[in-house]
């Protein structure tokens, strides 16, 4: 299959309407999309990603009404959390009707979903009778794609066609909460919208984001976000590595040459910081050293999602 990339939203509709896979912007991370309704389509993200059947996928929707098609309700909390952070960087989990395939689900009886934020995916929603099925548009474990050609290094001859949408501007996952019965709204993947900005809208969360601890979520896979070099993540004072690639948050390091660190916000800002990460982990696997030194960011706000994908892309020690 040849891929093309461009802006072209008609011939990325047509390609959705006929069952094929397209690569979409969104504010989060380029998404590989199929019609969510349909189980042949959905199966060609699978296959193309190489990803197992137990891990979910999120499905996008241009509205509230939309998402109506296809859920049995949305409770008050998950309205709320909607109406503050849609569109944008949250997924909620909400009891899927059966129009929703088990692919999509892995099973569950809850589905996955989010109103993108990105202007060319919100028109591309508009011009469809489905929502669309996407998990990041990269082989399943690697670093997720930030920008149009990161889709291309990873998946050309496997999507028809990338919609460029530039570069993506929240640049991590989006955050996912469920409404487990008889239990604290929880949270289940730090990302885009930070744990505090949804407790000042719907109170106090559980935040429970590991597998092992929590098979109803089993995409969250301790390693994952991998870049193909071992990542270590060193504390301040510990040995530096000859050969290593440096992922800095604000700073440089002192004695290690500037062309082998990279730094997501010399501002310290942690939007600009998630908007680098992806990008910079791609390009410090690509240069000329052995493995890559990451240092973690203060764990809160967006600093604490950060953390989170790069202590799952980092081998354990
Ligand atoms: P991705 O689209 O690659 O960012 O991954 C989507 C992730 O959403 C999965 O790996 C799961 O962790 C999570 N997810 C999707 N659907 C569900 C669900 N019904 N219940 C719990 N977690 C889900
Ligand atoms: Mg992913």
């Amino acid at each position: 299959m040849n891929t093309t990339t461009g802006h072209d939203l008609a011939k990325a509709a047509h390609l959705l309407n006929t069952g094929e896979l397209v690569a979409i912007p969104t504010e989060t991370v380029y998404g590989l999309a199929a019609n969510a309704l349909d189980p042949d389509a959905v199966l060609k993200i699978f296959e193309a990603k190489k990803r197992p059947g137990f891990d979910p996928l999120i499905v996008h929707a241009g509205s509230l009404e939309a998402i109506r098609h296809f859920v049995e309700a949305i409770p008050p909390a998950a309205l709320l959390l909607g109406e503050s952070f849609w569109p944008g960087p949250l997924t909620i989990l909400l009891r899927k009707k059966p129009v929703i395939p088990d692919l999509v689900t892995s099973g569950l009886d809850t589905v996955a979903v989010r109103i993108p934020a990105h202007p060319l995916t919100a028109q591309l929603l508009d011009m469809l009778d489905f929502p669309l099925a996407a998990p990041s548009a990269n082989l399943f474990g690697q670093v997720s794609p930030t920008r149009a050609a990161h889709v291309k290094d990873q998946l050309a001859g496997k999507v028809a066609y990338i919609l460029d949408g530039g570069d993506c501007s929240v640049g991590l996952e989006s955050t996912i909460v469920g409404f487990p019965e008889n239990e604290l709204p929880t949270i289940y993947r730090l990302g885009g919208i930070p744990v505090e900005e949804i407790e000042a809208v719907i109170g106090k969360v559980e935040v429970r984001p590991h597998s092992s601890s929590n098979p109803q979520a089993p995409g969250m896979l301790k390693s994952h976000y991998a870049p193909r070099k071992p990542l270590f993540i060193r504390e301040e004072g510990q040995d530096l590595p000859e050969n290593a690639s440096y992922l800095r948050f604000s700073d440089y390091l002192p004695g290690i040459p500037a062309s082998r660190q990279l730094v997501l916000s010399k501002e310290k800002d942690f939007r600009t910081a998630a908007r680098n990460l992806f990008a910079a982990l791609r390009e410090l696997d690509s240069a000329d050293t052995s493995s890559i030194i990451a240092e973690l960011l203060p764990d809160k706000g967006l600093g604490r999602a950060i953390n989170d994908r790069l202590r799952r892309a980092s081998v354990r020690e």
